[in-house]
């Protein structure tokens, strides 16, 4: 029953009429405006960033037992949020090394990527060949991955679960693990070998060594929680849940909101793609804890291989500038102040359920594009 649902889509689409887009700039335009040393990788300044988060990690652990005995369980969940706070710190390191930013060796990304992921559970060469693609075509409607686009066609045909889950507030929590990772909504599972996800025998050792080394850590965290589920569950995988919806925030603010576009095959290019991420300054300190993903993003996103976490915020003011000609236009450079963050993303999850045509080849959520007919 999908195929006439999806040609009468295409119909719809040929009479749309074709945007007229403004000269963008190229990739070799934007780079040449970044100060060179901002795409200096330094082996010695990732490994610093590494062990100061296991050391942050480890603070937070050796206080616990003082907050839970003064503050009880209101402690208990300060702890929490702290804990998906750093966690998540511990990710973006990971998450350079995934991207080859963390130093010029690759055995010695692949190490320090697994060092960081392993223990939070975040499946190290897996989650990279996912990720990568998630760069490699942001905002292209079929081949971004990480976060589904979700069309009319796609909504309607989605059961109520399916409809509505992303609205419950909850959902956050599960959503990266065991969602996105084990059971592989909607990519492919990270951990299951002959997922999806994986082509060639070589992923596939890959997916099993890195998952093996997830197993490992949540082996040693049992050991150290006594061999005690309930202690494992408690003090290990619900910090790591709170880690887990933490990051499908950053994610998801990055690239959510009522006006950014999303574009098929024929529209999609590069830097078209690039130019809808959002760089959104959490506040409190919580950019400089958890190194810059979140009001940086826009300069990951335009060299994900090429510049560490520590000049993102160094070489954002020259993309901005390198955007400048397109102030006014959906390509120009995006940022916003949301202290808000937690409330944005249960707003927005409630808001956005799905994209519609804007034009040939273009998409916006439905909220948007109504809200731009009804000016
Ligand atoms: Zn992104
Ligand atoms: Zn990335």
């Amino acid at each position: 029953m999908t195929i006439p649902t999806k040609v009468t889509a295409a119909k719809k689409d040929q009479n749309l009429p074709k945007i007229e887009v403004p000269k963008l700039p190229s990739v070799t335009d934007v780079k040449n405006a970044i100060p060179e040393h901002c795409f200096e990788k330094n082996a010695l300044t990732s490994i610093r960033y590494l062990i100061q988060d296991y050391l942050i990690l480890a603070g937070l652990y050796l206080a616990l037992p003082t907050i839970e005995a003064h503050l009880g369980l209101l402690g208990l969940i300060a702890w929490y949020w702290a804990m998906g706070i750093v966690g998540s710190a511990l990710f973006v390191v990971g998450h350079d090394a995934g991207h080859g930013s963390f130093s010029d060796h690759e055995w010695l990304n692949d190490l320090c990527g697994h060092l960081a992921h392993a223990p939070i559970l975040a499946p190290f060469w897996p989650w990279q060949k996912s990720h990568r693609q998630h760069h490699q075509y942001t905002s292209h409607l079929t081949k971004d991955k990480g976060h589904p686009w979700v069309t009319e066609d796609d909504f309607n045909n989605r059961t109520v679960v399916e409809k509505y889950f992303s609205m419950i507030p909850l959902s956050g929590w599960l959503r990266w693990n065991p969602i996105y990772t084990v059971v592989g909504l909607p990519d492919g599972s990270h951990f299951w070998p002959w997922s999806k996800l994986f082509e060639t025998t070589e992923d596939r050792v890959k997916c099993v060594v890195s998952g093996l080394a997830c197993a490992f850590c949540a082996y040693v965290a049992f050991v150290i929680s006594g061999y005690s589920v309930w202690n494992w569950v408690k003090y290990y995988y619900v910090p790591l849940l709170f880690q887990g919806l933490i990051l499908v925030i950053i994610t998801y603010l990055q690239h959510q909101n009522e006006e950014i576009e999303v574009y098929e095959q024929d529209e999609w290019n590069f830097v078209r793609g690039q130019t809808q991420t959002i760089d959104r300054k959490w506040g409190f300190g919580l950019d400089t804890i958890m190194h810059n993903i979140t009001d940086g993003h826009v300069a990951h996103h335009f060299f994900f291989t090429r510049i560490p976490h520590y000049h993102l915020l160094e070489a954002t003011p020259a993309i901005k500038k390198a955007l400048e000609p397109l102030k006014g236009t959906q390509y120009r450079y995006k940022n916003e102040t949301n202290y808000d963050w937690f409330f944005k993303y249960l707003n927005y999850n409630l808001k956005l359920d799905y994209l519609t045509h804007k034009a040939k080849g273009v998409l916006q959520y439905r909220v948007g594009v109504e809200a731009n007919k009804s000016k």
